[in-house]
């Protein structure tokens, strides 16, 4: 595609009608008029009152109190905390291919708009100053996550959303912005095989409703985390698969040397071939989680890797995080 041609995309897009659109994303609007209104689905604002106003002649939107304010193309980004192109892709309906997010991204070369020195400047100023809030100190503690892994992987705590400062001087002039990572919220820093930091993961702490718990910066994904494990581990060494970095904290904590695969519906091509190579020359064990989305994985990795060894859960026990909570011995 070309630049015309993604230009008029991106003028259907914006002269798509907005009420529509909002139907699409769920919001309601009142009754009918020059301006719609509801409360606002900006994710940064409680709205307690209706400050969100749609004008159906300009076909532009504006919260009369949180002032953030634009076309249909802002709406999308910040209702879904997506980039420009995904917001135009879903306006404009499946049927558009051209759209570049699709593909997955490499593991090493992130996308331009995540800036990758910042987020290494976040972690390392905040592991500095040891920023562990007291709600996040507890949920390690009640996990039983040994402090000098939580120290050795630098893993950290935001209370408020953070933003870059290019984020920021955008919100600044009355545009909209998609935090970096909201909160509160753990991150995890993920490194590569080097020890480089090359992308970090946020756990959100409470949620709202129809929250997401687990987010990488908008545009960005790395499907591997503690990777450089295996350069520790020499041949014909155990190494334990899961999902997900709290369970992979359990596994490191309880002593198994572990590679957590961030999301088992996102593994890109690099990471499967990553894995089924540890597989021809370590021995591979897996907890999966009792659910089918664990078994799901199980079976994955087994096409992977056929010699990967399968233990069980206790009934009642949804993934070993659980059961090392519970201080439940497994093999
Ligand atoms: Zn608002």
């Amino acid at each position: 595609m070309n630049d015309y041609e993604y230009k008029q995309l991106r003028q259907r897009a914006i002269d798509c009608n907005m009420v529509e659109v909002c139907g699409r994303l769920g919001i309601e609007l009142g009754p009918r008029g020059r301006w719609r209104e509801c409360r606002c689905p900006n994710p940064q604002h409680e709205d307690r009152d209706p400050s969100f106003k749609v004008n159906v002649n300009t076909n532009r939107f504006k919260c009369f109190s949180c002032g953030v304010r634009g076309n249909n193309i802002d709406l999308v980004q910040m209702v879904h905390g997506c980039s420009y192109s995904e917001a135009i892709s879903f306006i404009l309906g499946n049927s558009v291919s051209y759209v570049p997010y699709s593909k997955p991204l490499p593991e090493k070369s992130q996308k331009n708009d995540v800036d990758i020195q910042w987020l290494r400047g976040l972690v390392s100023a905040r592991e500095y100053y040891r920023c562990l809030s007291p709600w996040a100190q507890e949920f390690l503690k009640e996990r039983r996550i040994s402090p000098n892994l939580i120290d050795r992987l630098g893993i950290v705590s935001i209370d408020r959303p953070v933003a870059t400062q290019r984020q920021k001087l955008t919100s600044s002039k009355g545009k909209l912005y998609t935090p970096m990572f909201p909160a509160p919220s753990l991150l995890f820093p993920y490194r590569d095989e080097n020890g480089i930091v090359i992308n970090v993961q946020a756990r959100l702490h409470t949620r709202k409703e129809g929250q997401q718990r687990f987010h990488f910066p908008v545009g960005s994904h790395t499907s591997l985390f503690n990777p450089r494990v295996t350069l520790t581990l020499p041949d014909g060494a155990d190494l334990w698969l899961c999902e997900g970095v709290t369970d992979a904290l359990a596994l490191m904590t309880s002593g198994r040397p572990t590679l957590a695969i961030a999301s088992a519906t996102s593994l890109t091509r690099e990471a499967s071939d990553f894995i089924a190579a540890q597989a021809t020359r370590l021995h591979l064990h897996i907890y999966p989680d009792n659910d089918s989305p664990g078994e799901a994985l199980y079976q994955k990795l087994l096409a992977l890797c056929p010699n990967i060894r399968r233990h069980t859960l206790p009934d009642g026990i949804k993934d070993f995080g659980q059961a090392w909570a519970q201080g439940i011995e497994l093999s």
